[in-house]
């Protein structure tokens, strides 16, 4: 069924706006998605009625906060087709799902002689905290080569699998390119040599339904505002098994069974790695941006994304001067370009004043950046509700750019 893309515009209620007089033609959603107003009133609603701490009070608000906070954990079970609703970990997002893995399972299990493995487009979120365990434990760091048009040398992957690697943590998507990598043969060969395998799924969970028992990864990650749902919210899936095994990497209240001074026990599993007071209203919200989606075929979703990509690569390369950074053929939502002789800045800004918000600069993926040997890219990214007109307006309104700036 072919979705109808004008109906659901209506269903952001940010996208309807003049921005510099002109209407807002958004196509920055690789850096975060607009809400709908499912999302919103779910975030107001319990504000409104439902506001309590979770598991905790003995009050009938509480147990109301609690059952929708824990509700929202199933949600996510089932969106990601986890086997045990233990396995979802609420973070702030993909960056501390990250180095919730690096320090809890890498400073108990990486030592000298170890190499942890990953790909040279990853985003700084999964490149930092794997450096600073590394640093810490005597590990080495390894970058993937990436090849020129934007795809992970699979050559150099095996080349570099041996039984030295201990761990292989790679994004699902580039945010940067667009890339599309092979992750079922990377989990498949990691674990082939014994390692571990995190997948970085930030950029992916919105475009096409993710199963991670099918992936057989070990961890997942990903974050609630690049899904339709709000900031501060995100998930990191944990194989059970593993995540038993693991000691916390914060500690306070809610995480603990007993304290005591000369000893502390855990809570059980997913309160573990949960310490302190969460991000209630984001869960809520998060779930709700599920629900949302799960209105849809995710597959009607990916056809349409697959579509305006398409379109727009189409007419990128149909642009003089432009040149692609990652020409992938497996490549999900995002286009990333430079325009000869001129800044990705000032391209961004340019098209700012004609309404079209892109986003300029490295993307936080500096090592790919160096890579191609630019110092940013002018990206677009699309989202379920972008369709071809919001294509036509980017290259409408980058050939004025041109005429300016040339
Ligand atoms: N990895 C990838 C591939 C991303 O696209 C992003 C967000 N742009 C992140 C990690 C970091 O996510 P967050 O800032 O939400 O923690």
């Amino acid at each position: 069924m072919t979705l109808d893309i004008q109906k659901i515009r209506q269903d952001f209620p940010i996208l309807h706006q003049q921005v510099n007089d002109k209407p807002l033609v958004y196509l920055d959603n690789g850096a975060t998605t607009q809400k709908p107003e499912m999302v919103i009133n779910a975030i107001a609603d319990y504000y409104r009625h439902d506001n309590s701490n979770v598991h905790r009070g003995a009050h009938t608000l509480s147990d109301r906060a609690t059952g929708q906070f824990e509700q929202a954990r199933e949600t996510v079970r089932e969106f990601i087709n986890a086997s045990l609703t233990e396995e979802i970990i609420w973070t702030k997002g993909t960056t501390e799902g990250v180095n919730l893995v690096a320090f809890s399972w890498g400073l108990e299990n990486l030592s000298a002689g170890d190499r942890v493995l990953v790909s040279h487009m990853e985003h700084h979120a999964n490149i930092v905290p794997w450096q600073m365990v590394c640093q810490r434990t005597g590990a080495e760091l390894v970058p993937v080569p990436v090849t020129e048009l934007g795809d992970v040398d699979m050559t150099a992957f095996d080349a570099l699998l041996d039984e030295r690697v201990k761990f292989v943590s790679m994004a699902h998507v580039s945010n940067a390119l667009g890339t599309v990598n092979p992750i079922e043969e990377v989990i498949r060969k990691a674990h082939s040599v014994g390692a571990r395998v995190l997948i970085d799924g930030a950029q992916a969970v919105a475009h096409w339904a993710v199963d991670v028992q099918a992936l057989d990864c070990d961890f997942y990650v990903f974050s609630g505002h690049k899904l339709y749902g709000p900031t501060g919210i995100g998930v990191l899936y944990g194989r059970q098994s593993l995540l038993q095994g693991m000691t916390p990497f914060m500690g306070g209240g809610e995480m603990i069974e007993t304290v005591a001074f000369e000893k502390t026990t855990y809570n059980r599993l997913p309160y573990k790695f949960e310490p302190g007071t969460p991000n209630i209203a984001g869960v809520i919200g998060l779930a709700a941006a599920i629900r949302y989606l799960s209105q849809f075929e995710r597959a009607d979703i990916q056809a349409h994304e697959e579509s305006v990509l398409a379109y727009a690569v189409e007419r990128a390369k149909a642009v003089e001067g432009l040149r692609l950074i990652g020409q992938s053929d497996h490549r999900a939502g995002v286009i990333s370009f430079v325009l000869e002789g001129t800044h990705p800045n000032d391209v961004g800004t340019l098209l700012d004043q004609q309404g079209v918000a892109v986003r300029t600069g490295n993307h936080c993926a500096m090592p790919i950046m160096d890579r191609y040997g630019v110092p940013g890219t002018v990206r677009a990214s699309f989202a379920l509700y972008n369709t071809k007109e919001d294509v036509d307006a980017l290259f409408t309104a980058l050939e004025k750019v041109k005429m300016f700036l040339y």
